[in-house]
């Protein structure tokens, strides 16, 4: 698809902040072509527009975190950012009632169903994409992200925990063939259980139970139905990467290579990424008539930006 595209009609879902522990009603409705995705805090009168974008995030430790000019905030953003670009869609206002997105089942896949139900609505203007022409790659100590020139978009997102449940585990996903609903979308975030007491013991994780995460003990982990993927831990920090690096504005043409990613480090890359310029274009893909009767090559060509 090389439009933009919105939602046909607007669609609401609740539920319980995982840090909070209040719960957040949420309406997602259309938006205009080229406004990208904004949130909106209903609980607010005024200033209460909050832009997806990764120049507004202003907290990453526990989750992706953004604000305005006004220091007004929203936070746990990223699975719904991930459901936008798995569904491929570029512009919708998010209405919420509170500081937290609601976490749900802890994955994107209620909101990739939300999204479903209101039904995807193509637009009259060009989508835009960030072409990638030179590697560049951010790190912190043995952890990266790294995006490299390639026509073919693809994920790759590697973790690794001394755990014997997990171990070494790797994510990839190609954008050209992939299914993110299938493969990507129902992974779960996941916590140690001593991690999680000593954040509900200073007042954060206060929604966080098995029904929205995975619990990891010393020796197994808690959830009695069992792992939804059997590497769920790496899809679920490549459903995290491409949240978080959603909030360019744009998707992204190229090779995204990831070991041991976190919201900080995602962040970090889209600043590094912004600062070199040189290192990507601002392309929209065209679609010439002869490549839509032979799946011929598609062309991309750079645009003012
Ligand atoms: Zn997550």
């Amino acid at each position: 698809m090389y439009f933009q595209q919105t939602i046909k009609d607007r669609v609401n879902l609740s539920g319980i902040g995982v840090h909070s522990g209040k719960i957040a009603n949420v309406t997602i409705k259309p938006a205009p072509a080229d406004s990208g995705i904004i949130f909106k805090r209903v609980d607010v009168p005024s200033n209460n527009l909050i832009k997806a974008s990764y120049e507004n995030v202003v907290e990453t430790q526990l989750c992706t975190v953004i604000a305005n000019e006004s220091g007004l905030k929203v936070s746990t953003i990223e699975h719904i950012m991930s459901a936008f670009w798995g569904l491929g869609i570029d512009n919708a206002l998010v209405e919420i009632n509170s500081e937290e997105m609601a976490i749900l089942d802890g994955s994107s896949a209620p909101f990739v169903d939300a999204l479903e139900r209101a039904g995807v609505a193509v637009q009259g203007a060009m989508r835009k994409y960030i072409k990638i022409k030179q590697e560049i790659c951010i790190t912190d100590a043995d952890k990266f992200v790294k995006l490299l020139p390639s026509e073919e978009s693809s994920i790759e997102c590697s973790v690794n925990f001394d755990h014997p449940m997990i171990g070494y585990q790797k994510a990839t996903f190609a954008e050209l063939n992939g299914n993110y609903i299938q493969e990507i979308s129902k992974a779960r975030t996941f916590g140690f259980v001593k991690e999680i007491e000593m954040l509900k013991n200073i007042g954060l994780a206060r929604g966080g139970s098995l029904d929205n995460a995975i619990g990891i003990s010393e020796t197994g982990i808690l959830n009695p139905e069992g792992l939804r993927y059997k590497n769920e831990f790496a899809k679920h920090k490549l459903l995290d990467l491409v949240g978080d690096l959603y909030l360019a504005g744009y998707r992204i043409i190229g090779k995204i290579e990831a070991h041991k990613c976190g919201h900080h480090l995602n962040n970090m890359m889209l600043r590094r990424l912004f600062a070199s310029r040189e290192v990507f274009d601002i392309v929209e893909m065209m679609v010439p008539f002869s490549a839509c009767m032979n799946n011929a090559a598609i062309l991309s060509r750079e645009i003012a930006c």
